[in-house]
């Protein structure tokens, strides 16, 4: 039998990768340590539900783990499982409650279910009668109609003299609606709501902001916070610039440059006519990848008229998306770059510190948040530590 494995003996995936990330861990964990400095007083938690914001939530929770936070915020109770392998003595909070036949997930692994609704605040009082004291966090809902209980049913609550001694929340929690805005009259609507609440349920800690949150000031940070986009370079705040280190830089190998005629066509639909000889670099990366095709330079609902779609940045040099975006790859027009800096090979970054992840996703009409958790199954990762340049 031909052995192949010897030939490939220094294969690196990383450094062969049509499409790779990376995240920066060095730049993460300072993103937290300022979230932290932000948050004054209160307790720094991190949000790394989605797989860490599709970062990985085993070399992000590890990290955080390491700089010293202790409070993590989850989505599902097999985020949690996984998380604490990495974060042994960490208080985990699952965001989306506890359900009949979950229960063991919860008790192995010691994570705090958060109760965001009066079923399943039934449902934990009968788990409680069977199986004896456990910690619970509450959510409320102060205005953002998405989950949690009422302010009237939470105050309530708390007053109930006859609810049993073995009901034991350790946060309640509430979520802001504009806290991306902060002239946003809702955010003292639902400062006072959850003043209330808080009021209520004194002595057990309290949590309401998030990334956004911490920026709205100290009266915001009650006990804990629950950051999570800024942690990993994104904006959390609209219109104001973004203090953050960018954290994730993902990069496309180019699979083959063209030189085309003015007048020539590119992509489906014909959707951009070229005004000049031109020089295209193809990479492999598309909309599987979370490289969404609306931003595409043309043919695309936002874009019908070949106004300037996604650009990406090679050799010291913005460049633009050409026609439209591919399921597996993207045409970007190099024209402008000096021929011999754009080969076969080399690798375009669709987003990092040089196209920053927000205004990536502005283009496309979303937000980071979504290009961040939309990256895709193909992306090869590498995790760095790199030196802070201050
Ligand atoms: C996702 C989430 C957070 C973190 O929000 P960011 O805007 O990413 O900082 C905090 N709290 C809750 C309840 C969340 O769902």
């Amino acid at each position: 039998m031909t052995d192949f494995s010897l030939p490939f003996e220094d294969n690196d995936a990383f450094a062969s990768a049509g499409l790779r990330l990376t995240v920066d861990l060095g730049a993460l964990v300072e993103n937290w340590r300022d979230m932290a400095r932000r948050s004054g007083k209160a307790r720094t938690g991190a949000a790394v539900k989605a797989d860490a914001y599709g970062l990985g939530i085993e070399d992000v929770g590890e990290a955080l783990y390491l700089a010293g936070a202790r409070d993590f915020f989850v989505a599902t109770a097999e985020e949690g499982v996984t998380l604490r392998l990495y974060a042994p003595e960490a208080r985990i909070f699952v965001l989306c409650g506890i359900w009949p036949g979950t229960e063991r997930l919860f008790f192995e692994n010691d994570l705090v279910p958060v109760i965001a609704s009066e079923e399943q605040l039934t449902f934990w009082m009968s788990v409680l009668a069977d199986y004896g004291d456990y910690p619970c966090a509450l959510q409320v809902d102060t205005g953002f109609n998405r989950l949690g209980l009422t302010v009237e049913d939470a105050v309530a609550l708390a007053n109930d003299v006859s609810r049993p001694a073995s009901f034991a929340p350790v946060l309640v929690m509430s979520h802001l609606a504009c806290g991306d805005d902060p002239a946003h009259a809702m955010n003292k609507q639902q400062l006072e709501a959850f003043r209330t609440v808080s009021a209520a349920f004194e002595g057990i800690e309290a949590s309401l902001a998030n990334s956004a949150g911490i920026f709205l000031g100290s009266d915001y940070h009650f006990d804990l916070t629950r950051p999570g986009i800024a942690l990993y370079g994104g904006q959390a705040v609209n219109g104001a610039a973004n203090p953050m280190r960018p954290v994730a830089t993902a990069e496309a190998r180019i699979i083959q440059t063209r030189s085309v005629r003015a007048g020539e066509t590119v992509s489906y639909g014909r959707a951009l006519e070229l005004t000049r000889d031109s020089r295209l670099a193809i990479v492999s990366a598309g909309y599987a990848d979370g490289y969404m095709r609306s931003l595409s330079s043309g043919g695309v609902p936002l874009r019908q008229t070949g106004l300037p779609g996604g650009q990406g940045f090679i050799a010291g040099h913005k460049v633009p998306v050409a026609g439209r975006i591919t399921m597996d790859l993207t045409i970007f027009d190099v024209t402008d770059v000096p021929e011999k800096l754009v080969r076969a090979s080399d690798y375009i970054e669709l987003f990092g510190k040089n196209i920053l992840i927000d205004d990536a996703a502005r283009v496309a009409g979303t937000i980071g948040y979504e290009m961040l958790t939309g990256l895709g199954l193909r992306h090869e990762r590498r995790y760095v530590w790199e030196e802070a340049d201050e």
